[in-house]
């Protein structure tokens, strides 16, 4: 039986994706093709939440959603606040002092924690930023940030400052509503919450942070991403009409589609109220056993992953190693300061979004159960499934 893929992206995708990877190749002009590409634009502006929003989807992985960013809204000079919960955070404003922007980071007081609102509200009032970014689920912690309240401090401090979320580890997975929250640029990728293989940027501009590319003094800093050449091309195709820049991932794009509209069958609220439940169980599950979260309170933590810290005495490589041997694959560390000290796992898409997909988290929580116990972890306590905390509760 083929090994189980629980880690926080790429995640395990539904029948009728695949189907869609294994056909013959397509023109990118074919007409139903054309459609396709159209339809999955359009959809995009349901996952997202963005009514009049412009939707990019680009061959590259999540990491393109930032080149987007810095090569089209901030220019040379321009300052930029990260708002800083790990990793992601760190890349982020790699990304954009590549393209010339003057980043200044505000950074959790500790692993796990976020910045309080009056330290964003205090950067904010310190400089004029063009941009600030927001890790939605920071992916190297596990850290959920409320990025509407930080969304609220920017339109009272600093209006002009447009608010730009890392969606990767979130979008199709968290709560995300960009024209209630002010949001003016979402970018994700297509192997998360979003439920498709690896390989697509996707990301979602406002008519504000449109409108803010259209007036900017200097050229685009990109030529693969820049917005002057995949904005006509994106048009086009929900125009359904022919167009080409650089070649899109054909088979990828028809599987986002096949994603997208098994998505948008169901409200977005439904949605992410089953990433919750499974979400809250695996949580509830772990903290029983007696382990710790990285995310340090249930409210920092996200629901599209979990990350956990290896108890004392168990060594983390023979964990993993132990799992994947029984059939399931979860994540090491990724934040460099605590890399060894702790697992993740990822609970998105279909693994979590359908009542008989309930069967790969349960496998996945009685096979870390067994690995615990073979480092006698757990050894005293009653070995039954009943340290599997309850069921679920899957809304309707
Ligand atoms: N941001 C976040 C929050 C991520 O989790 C990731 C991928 N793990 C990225 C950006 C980069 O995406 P990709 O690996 O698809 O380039």
């Amino acid at each position: 039986r083929k090994r189980v893929l629980m880690i926080p992206g790429p995640v395990e995708v539904s029948t009728a994706v695949l189907e869609q990877m294994a056909g013959p190749p397509t023109s990118h002009v074919d007409p139903n093709f054309i459609n396709e590409f159209g339809e999955a634009l359009e959809m995009l502006r349901t996952v997202f939440q963005c009514k009049d929003g412009q939707p990019f989807i680009v061959a590259g992985s999540g990491t393109l959603g930032w080149d987007m960013v810095a090569a089209n809204l901030v220019e040379p000079g321009e300052a930029a606040l990260v708002i800083n919960t790990g990793l992601f955070g760190d890349r982020f404003g790699e990304a954009l002092e590549a393209y010339g922007a003057s980043v200044t980071h505000v950074r959790a007081p500790a692993i796990g924690a976020v910045p309080t609102l009056d330290q964003v509200a205090a950067a904010l009032r310190e400089r004029t930023y063009k941009v600030m970014t927001i890790t939605h689920v920071d992916t190297s912690t596990g850290v959920l940030i409320d990025l509407v309240a930080l969304a609220r401090v920017v339109r009272t401090v600093s209006p002009n400052t447009l608010v730009i979320v890392d969606g990767v580890c979130s979008v199709g997975g968290e709560d995300l509503d960009m024209d209630a929250a002010g949001v003016d640029v979402t970018l994700t990728a297509s192997q998360k919450a979003l439920g498709a293989p690896p390989g697509l940027s996707v990301v979602m501009a406002s008519q504000r942070a449109m409108a803010t590319f259209k007036h900017r003094v200097t050229k685009p800093t990109s030529y693969y991403a820049s917005w002057a050449k995949w904005t006509p091309i994106m048009q086009a195709y929900e125009a359904r009409k022919p167009s080409y820049f650089a070649t899109p991932a054909v088979p990828l794009v028809k599987a986002l589609h096949a994603s997208l509209k098994q998505i948008v069958a169901r409200p977005m609220a439904n949605r992410t109220a089953y990433h919750a439940a499974i979400s809250d169980l695996v949580k509830r599950t772990v903290t029983a056993w007696g382990l710790r979260l990285v995310p340090q309170g249930l409210d920092l933590a996200a629901h599209t992953m979990t990350a956990v810290y290896y108890p004392p005495g168990v060594s983390g490589a023979k964990l993993l190693a132990s799992l994947a041997a029984k059939g399931v694959t979860i994540a090491g560390g990724l934040h460099p300061q605590i890399a060894t000290q702790y697992f993740r796992i990822g609970h998105m898409g279909i693994t979590a979004t359908h009542d008989e997909e309930l069967r790969y988290v349960h496998r996945t929580l009685a096979l870390l159960e067994a690995a615990l116990r073979e480092q006698g972890y757990l050894q005293d306590a009653d070995p039954t499934t009943d340290t599997v905390v309850g069921a679920a509760r899957v809304p309707a």
